[in-house]
């Protein structure tokens, strides 16, 4: 599978690092919403289609990324840089 970096072009799987799913909001942080804490660390949505993640380029420029990869087909369908991205 390749990745696209914006920065080096397409790359292996192997010079990137999944950093989680990029759907969900952290609460405030100063917030004592046990539910909606309890929800940020352990709930996960197990998406069939695409799906909206954070990716590092660790084995090259080390930016952070925003990838929209099919969980069905790994098809990488977007690729941005995590600052830029805005949910
Ligand atoms: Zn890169």
């Amino acid at each position: 599978m390749l990745i696209a970096c914006p920065y080096c072009g397409p790359r292996d799987l192997s010079e990137f690092t999944y950093q989680g799913d990029a759907n969900r909001t952290r609460p405030n942080p100063m917030s004592n919403d046990q539910s909606a804490w309890n929800a940020y660390v352990y709930e996960r949505v197990n998406t069939a289609g695409d799906h909206r993640e954070f990716w590092q380029h660790s084995g090259g420029c080390r930016a952070h990324l925003v990838v929209i990869r099919s969980t069905l087909t790994h098809e990488i369908k977007s690729v941005a840089f995590a600052r830029e991205t805005a949910k």
